[in-house]
């Protein structure tokens, strides 16, 4: 197997948005954004293709953020008045949008740019949606009253706009669900049953992304807190074991989680974090395919997908494309190395 694939988010160009940033401003507005975001969309396409993933996102072009994209389309979000809230259990601060009333979709969500991304590559095809947990820890609710409640709203929310997804041609869901790594107990009890609602009905690949946060200082922080062996991990992936979902994307490289914990996944597909997402230091192919080495120790090599710990969108345009290089070179360096024929 040794299929390639990029956790999600890509740099936007300088004439998009401003760089290295979590929630950039737009450079522009109206139908000049609507091009812009398309034309980043397209450059981050080819650039995947020559590198030679296997798996081609959208680099998540056309959404400020990766949680806010999506709310943008919901009724029963006040976007007007943002409140200050201490998010991932008070890791750090962001002006989140509150909830004010019942939800429901205005329309389609990523409709433009999933058809974009599917009419300018024969390759498969993977979209991002940040999964219902993650969603309920970046809103600030003022009308639910109970995040369980909350998640299963915006969970029927997510369901419909990945069955649209899927009838665009999308191949693989992908849910992001950093939060899952903050809170363990509430995963087991209703975190995974509000992915599996968002993920009902899909009969194309679904996949959940659970990592330790993009690399900016409030994260690396944290991960300093967190001693010498990362075991979150070991709390919920029994029970995404047993859950509907494909495919699996975890944080590996540079990262203190022990490697046997990948083995609790069994029959899961895993894609496997080969490239360090918190340090400007871009791997040679020969670190990837030692780290695929190392976990192929865990993951049977049909399982097997070579991948970024998260995503690349806080990093410097030029960096995350030598990455990506990385990525691909290391995963052929790998195949080699340890005979998976394609
Ligand atoms: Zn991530």
């Amino acid at each position: 197997m040794f299929d390639t694939a990029i956790a999600g988010s890509l740099p936007k160009p300088a004439w998009l948005a401003e760089t290295q940033k979590l929630w950039p401003q737009w450079k522009a507005s109206g139908d000049e954004l609507r091009q812009s975001k398309l034309d980043a969309t397209l450059l981050w396409i080819k650039a995947q293709e020559d590198a030679g993933l296997d798996v081609i996102g959208d680099g998540e072009m056309s959404r400020q953020h990766f949680v806010h994209g999506f709310l943008e389309q919901v009724e029963g979000i006040d976007f007007e008045h943002k409140v200050e809230m201490g998010i991932r259990n008070d890791r750090y601060k962001a002006m989140v949008p509150q909830v004010v009333s019942a939800l429901r979709l205005k329309g389609r969500v990523h409709v433009t740019e999933a058809r974009f991304l599917r009419a300018h590559t024969t390759k498969k095809i993977k979209f991002t949606l940040p999964g219902p947990m993650t969603i309920v820890d970046t809103v600030a609710d003022r009308y639910y009253g109970d995040r369980a409640t909350l998640a299963m709203a915006f969970a029927e929310l997510l369901n419909q706009e990945a069955l649209a997804l899927q009838a665009d041609g999308v191949d693989i869901v992908q849910f992001d669900e950093p939060a899952f790594n903050v809170y363990m107990s509430e995963v087991n009890t209703w975190g995974i049953a509000a992915l599996e609602r968002a993920a009902r009905g899909l009969t194309c690949t679904t996949a959940v992304h659970i990592c330790y946060g993009y690399g900016i200082p409030a994260n690396v922080d944290w991960k300093k807190t967190l001693g010498d062996e990362w075991r979150q991990y070991e709390q919920i992936l029994p029970a995404l074991a047993k859950s509907s979902i494909d495919q699996i994307s975890l944080e590996c490289i540079h990262s203190h989680v022990p490697p046997q914990l990948m083995a609790l996944l069994a029959g899961k597909d895993v894609m496997v974090g080969v490239i360090d997402v918190a340090s400007e230091q871009v791997e040679t192919p020969e670190e990837v395919a030692d780290a695929i080495g190392r976990a192929l120790q865990f993951v049977p090599r049909e399982r097997f997908i070579a991948c970024t710990n998260c995503g690349l969108a806080p990093m410097s345009r030029e960096v995350a494309l030598a990455k990506i290089e990385a990525l691909a070179k290391g995963a052929a360096l790998a195949r080699e190395r340890y005979g998976a024929a394609r």
